[in-house]
């Protein structure tokens, strides 16, 4: 998501950052190269505008062009106000009001809504949340066959009887409360475009279901329409936050970014995957960072904390920040990211590092290239000291290695070279802080 934006943001601030004092017209220029990017990223032009303009004031400012590293302020104010224009402070889903609490999806045909549908219930349901599935879309055929596969999928209740809509909804939220459920979720119809039809049914709907949240699903891909039908379904129907779907595709994804600005209703989640699981919470900080080329540490972490071993993961986070991450450490790191799955997903999720992408690519496809048990077979033929000092392995240790574990001597090389670059990675994660036991240049090279 956002790979183009962010690459040609990073070309921007790399070129900011090459000259030093900044002059109000390489500003100037800078932030038209940022305009062009983002619109081309399918930012709806008004809010690029009201962006940029808040940008521009404070990177003019005297305490920016004063300062020793102007470049790297007018990267923070970037920073900053994008994370104003994605809805500053995080905004979680709260559920408040009477048991249950009904959850309304609506948005265009083919926006995601019946998947959004299960993939909120799975959410809701991992924090001990009831849910029922309600399916309300009676003019797609199939669609509540596809509610129930995802119902059966995920163990959550689906319900579906009568054949007018508004009438069904309102039977589901009673069913939901006789069966016990604490939310109801309704899954309605969409059309082609937000036409008046829809939205007369959705208001409809809205009003025998009394809803908590109407939530819009928005496909990123759909680009600047999705800022209209936004805007319209928050006219005529009231909304109280968006799901951006697909943002795991090569959308532009400028939708995601213009919603808040143009609406005023915050996201609250990104779909990233056709999987039930592939939902995220919607943080505008972490998102202004990984637009930015920042990385997303911290969601990378979240990610991790759902799938690895926590034990494995808490001790390889305590040797990262005692700066002493050993061959023993790198090991359980591949096992624990192996399970995560796409490696290459969350690779994009760290910040960038001296060898940018492409390294982490060649430590990525290391491992999905099923070269984990090589690497664990020539990990475990070396000696306990060896492991923690890699630095000791002479060649005569090596052909011993590579005797002991079945592989060449160039193999045990690329293992060791793997290492040093994932060393390198974590070095600059830590943000270049010199740590004990590990040898570090005086100053880090600029990326
Ligand atoms: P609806 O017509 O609004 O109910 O949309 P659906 O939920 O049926 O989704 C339409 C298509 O988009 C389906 O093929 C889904 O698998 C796919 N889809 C939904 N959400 C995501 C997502 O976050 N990522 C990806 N890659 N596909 C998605
Ligand atoms: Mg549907």
């Amino acid at each position: 998501m956002f790979d183009t934006l962010t690459d040609r943001l990073d070309g921007v601030f790399r070129k900011l950052r090459s000259r030093g004092k900044l002059h109000p017209k390489q500003v100037d220029n800078a932030l038209g190269e940022i305009r062009t990017a983002l619109l081309e990223a399918d930012v709806a032009v008004e809010v690029v505008d009201d962006l940029l303009a808040r940008v521009r004031v404070r990177a003019l400012s005297e305490e920016v062009t004063k300062s020793i590293t102007p470049a790297q302020q007018v990267v923070k104010i970037m920073d900053e106000e994008l994370r104003v224009t994605l809805g500053g402070e995080h905004r979680p889903f709260t559920l408040g009001g009477p048991t249950p609490a009904v959850i309304l999806m609506a948005g265009v045909q083919g926006s995601g809504k019946t998947t959004a549908c299960a993939k909120l219930a799975l959410h809701l349901k991992g924090t001990g949340r009831r849910p029922l599935l309600v399916g309300a879309d009676l003019d797609r055929p199939g669609a509540v066959e596809q509610l129930r596969t995802l119902g059966r999928e995920t163990g959550i209740p689906v319900w579906s009887e009568g054949r007018d809509p508004v009438r069904l909804a309102k039977n589901g939220v009673k069913e939901g409360a006789r069966s016990g459920a604490d939310v109801v979720i309704i899954d309605t119809a969409g059309r082609l475009h937000v036409d008046l039809d829809m939205m007369r049914q959705a208001r409809r709907i809205r009003d025998v279901t009394k809803p908590v949240h109407v939530v819009m699903a928005c496909d990123a891909m759909t680009g600047q329409d999705a800022v209209v039908q936004a805007r319209e379904f928050m006219r005529e129907v009231d909304t109280t936050g968006f799901i951006i779907t697909k943002l795991d595709g090569d959308a532009r994804g400028g939708a995601a970014l213009s919603m808040t600005a143009v609406t005023g209703r915050p996201v609250f989640f990104v779909g990233t995957g056709e999987k039930v699981g592939d939902l995220e919470p919607f943080y505008p900080d972490r998102m202004a960072g990984r637009i930015l080329g920042m990385g997303d540490v911290l969601t990378l972490i979240e990610k991790a904390q759902g799938t690895v071993d926590q034990e494995a993961a808490a001790a390889a986070a305590e040797q990262l920040l005692q700066g002493r991450f050993t061959l023993e450490d790198f090991l359980v790191q591949l096992r624990e990211m192996k399970k995560l799955g796409s490696l290459q997903d969350l690779m994009k999720m760290l910040p960038g590092m001296p060898g940018g992408r492409g390294a982490m690519k060649d430590l990525a496809a290391a491992v999905d290239d099923g070269q984990l048990r090589q690497a664990e077979a020539i990990i475990l033929s070396m000696t306990p000291g060896e492991r923690r000092d890699p630095a000791i392995i002479s060649g005569s240790r090596r052909l011993r290695i590579a005797n002991g574990s079945g592989v060449t001597t160039a193999d045990v090389n690329a293992l060791l070279k793997d290492f040093e670059g994932a060393r390198k990675m974590m070095r600059t994660m830590m943000g270049g802080k010199r740590v004990p036991g590990m040898k570090m240049p005086a100053r880090l090279p600029e990326r």
